[in-house]
């Protein structure tokens, strides 16, 4: 390897941190579709959002056209705890695959939180608090959005009532008990403290519970509680404009040194980070600026964007959320177990559809034993542990910079590695063991979930 010009990490200044937030939607021809009243089938307006949702929230989720939006003192001296995230050269993981390609990685796992969630997290609570909320509700799968907001609430004085689905409260004891720590109330689900759980635990006596059925819980609860609302970490485009001081912070970093990449890739849950590191990178190529090559990397078990459709559909099970027009595999749909639990959403951000349904984006689905190779061979050289949802995108990109060692071609990668994974060791410890499978649902499976789409 020649002299290395750019550093191995560069950090921004702190003087230099984005002041705003970036809204993609500005630049978009073709605006995302409005989120409907899963009732009367209208769209949904502010005065509607605004029993479940915060009112600033609500603003930011409606605002289509304001290119930029500040991001508040408050939330600037919070983000400076653990921001400027770094932006990582990965000379090691180049060097061990001998590859010409140059990789670049944006680590957002340098919080407790061990994510990017702690991002919008920070957000969310402020602008509740601002509103003189006395707490808010949430849902949460693996355990991150859970914890980040936890964090966020006890920084500001706020009460977090979190649902956590109850097969991860029991199997995941150590992010509920980080939870706890930051002073949030975190309730296993389904539970008997609202009528959607008491439903479905008559229905289904003994059941683990799900995502979907989380969130209706922490709807109704919000609903129900003077002086609360009702918050979400992942899939609203609110969330993914404030995920956007990635995108912002890295194309600083990357301008400063003069850095273009060819490639960007993102793991997809909600599509909240992807969205965030994409955007100011997307913003240039929307105004013909610039171009860009844009990958979604989704799971097998979970392959909304690959092979789902694009459709209004429901956004959780209990059918309490407003409708949204998404690539989805139907509200119906229970994804397979899979380790990247920040991957198992049936749905995907409708800004994200409506870029990849437009054809600016691409998407692919990988198998879970190669993630988790992927994620040993980065741990190995690089030294982060990965958390299993950011190794799909580790994964993608490994296999781009090997293509690259057989063309000769020196083309510049960047990956958003969302998180750390010491939480995740029961994954790592069956993939170690041998014990990991690879869940592909058959196109008869998928049917199953795509059938539940409502028609329109
Ligand atoms: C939640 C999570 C994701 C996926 O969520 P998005 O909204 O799609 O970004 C990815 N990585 C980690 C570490 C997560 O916690």
């Amino acid at each position: 390897m020649t002299e290395r010009e750019i550093p191995y990490k560069i950090y921004l200044e702190e003087k230099d941190m984005p002041k705003q937030w970036y809204n993609v939607r500005a630049d978009m021809e073709n605006k995302p579709a409005p989120l409907l009243n899963a009732e009367t089938r209208e769209a949904m307006t502010a005065k509607e959002l605004g029993v479940v949702f915060c009112d600033e929230l609500v603003k930011q989720e409606l605002n289509d056209t304001d290119r930029y939006i500040d991001i508040p003192q408050e939330i600037r001296d919070f983000y400076k705890m653990y921001r400027p995230a770094p932006l990582v050269r990965a000379y090691c993981l180049e060097e061990k695959l001998q590859t010409p390609a140059k990789i670049y990685y944006k680590f957002e796992g340098n919080n407790t939180s061990g994510s990017h969630k702690l991002n919008s997290a920070i957000a969310q609570a402020y602008y509740a608090k601002r509103q003189g909320l006395k707490g808010v509700t949430t849902e949460t799968g693996a355990g991150q959005w859970g914890t980040a907001l936890s964090m966020a609430c006890s920084y500001l004085g706020l009460d977090c009532k979190v649902f956590m689905v109850k097969c991860s409260y029991e199997q995941k004891p150590f992010r509920r008990e980080v939870m706890r720590t930051y002073g949030a109330g975190v309730t296993p689900s389904p539970s008997m403290d609202t009528e959607v759980g008491k439903k479905i635990l008559a229905e289904h006596p003994g059941t683990k519970g799900s995502l979907g059925c989380a969130i209706s819980e922490a709807v109704e609860t919000a609903l129900k509680s003077e002086g609360y609302r009702y918050v979400l970490g992942s899939v609203l485009n609110q969330v993914l404009l404030h995920q956007s001081i990635i995108g912002m912070e890295t194309k600083l970093a990357m301008d400063q040194y003069g850095i273009k990449p060819d490639m960007i890739i993102g793991c997809a849950g909600g599509g909240s980070n992807l969205g965030g590191l994409i955007s100011p990178f997307m913003g240039e190529k929307l105004r013909g600026e610039a171009d860009y090559q844009f990958v979604a990397v989704e799971p097998a078990s979970c392959p909304s964007l690959t092979r789902g459709v694009y459709a209004y559909d429901f956004c959780d099970t209990g059918m309490v959320c407003p409708m949204a027009k998404m690539y989805t595999l139907g509200s119906g749909f229970i994804p397979s177990p899979n380790h990247a639990g920040g991957l198992r959403y049936h749905g995907m951000n409708p800004v994200l559809s409506q870029l990849y349904h437009d054809g600016y984006m691409e998407a692919c689905a990988v198998e879970q034993t190669a993630v988790f190779e992927a994620a040993e061979q980065f741990a190995r050289v690089e030294g982060i542990l990965p958390a299993p949802e950011s190794s799909h995108a580790i994964k993608v990109a490994i296999d781009e910079a090997m293509r690259c060692k057989e063309t000769g071609e020196e083309k510049t990668i960047l990956f958003g590695l969302t998180g750390t994974g010491y939480f995740d060791m029961y994954a790592y410890e069956k993939f170690h063991n041998g014990k990991m499978e690879d869940y592909i649902p058959s196109d008869e499976d998928l049917q199953k979930g795509l059938a539940g789409i409502p028609k329109m």
